[in-house]
């Protein structure tokens, strides 16, 4: 089986070739919100042999349809991305929501199928979810299962992109920790350099990664008692800052879960190229159903 595995950034386009379990291709391609992007993926696929493609978009996404219900950094709305693959390939085309597809990849390629729930949560500027159940992807028409940067931590807490208050985002997502860092010190720094200083011994660094990992405790020891998983599996950019918080993520963790969810192993994923293998995973179980 051959298939083009795609993730969709808002910056850049990742797209590669997977045949039986290994990915044989890979290129990055800068976007911008008005690129073709469609045609960037039906181009790259064309002539190679694929049989169908797998497509994850930072948003909200209907699999049925393959159409983007919402994605705030290419500005789409309603936009039927899969549709308008499918029609340049004559190929099956799966999209789904980037967390989503974080999940099922890791469950897939990092954890051989094993675990029969697993809780993924992507750490990057935003915070995503994703949940599979014995092989499923946890979805539903709307595309905003799991959206649980968006589930509310602290009521009446710092505003949120979403509109809301005290969203687990607002207080724990990347945006959110250099928003603190810059109001803390009058500093405008990076999500990068922030973790270099922490690194280095910074106290005002340090003190935040360890705001950022009990928010993500008590978020993720109300999730365990939601969805009972049997792992929980972080993955993003600011999930290499583990290290730094996990002590106090599993304190909080510990207070919040239930006694028989206590020991739910959290682990960072050690997935390389996780976003592509989740896509490809995506069209191989869309196309052997
Ligand atoms: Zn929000």
């Amino acid at each position: 089986m051959k298939v083009l595995a795609v993730d969709v950034g808002g910056t850049k386009v990742d797209i590669g070739v997977m045949q039986d379990g290994t990915l044989i291709s890979k290129d990055r391609f800068l976007n911008s919100p008005n690129g073709n992007i469609a045609s960037l993926i039906a181009s790259y696929g064309q002539g190679r042999g694929i049989d169908a493609v797998g497509i994850g978009v930072a948003g909200q996404v209907n699999y049925e349809t393959g159409n983007v219900i919402f994605a705030r950094n290419l500005r789409w709305e309603n936009f039927p991305l899969g549709k308008l693959v499918a029609d340049e390939l004559n190929i099956p085309v799966f999209v789904e929501n980037d967390a989503n597809i974080f999940a099922l990849g890791v469950w897939k390629y990092e954890f051989h199928n094993e675990p029969h729930a697993l809780l993924g949560i992507t750490l990057g500027t935003g915070i995503g979810g994703g949940f599979v159940y014995r092989g499923e992807v946890l979805r539903s028409p709307q595309g905003a299962t799991l959206e649980i940067g968006h589930m509310v931590i602290e009521a009446g807490g710092p505003n949120c992109t979403c509109g809301s208050e005290g969203c687990l985002e607002s207080l724990a997502g990347g945006w959110a920790l250099e928003k603190w860092y810059n109001d803390r010190t009058g500093e405008k720094v990076t999500g990068v350099q922030i973790h270099e200083r922490a690194r280095a011994g910074d106290q005002e660094a340090l003190y935040l990664y360890q705001r950022l990992g009990y928010y993500l405790g008590v978020a993720s020891g109300s999730l365990a008692n939601i969805l009972n998983p049997e792992i929980i599996v972080l993955g993003g950019s600011i999930s290499s800052t583990y290290p730094l918080w996990k002590d106090i993520y599993a304190l909080e963790f510990k207070k919040r879960a239930l006694p028989p969810l206590k020991e739910t192993k959290t682990v960072v994923s050690n997935l390389k190229d996780a976003a592509l293998l989740g896509a490809a995973a995506l069209a191989e179980q869309g196309l052997t159903r």
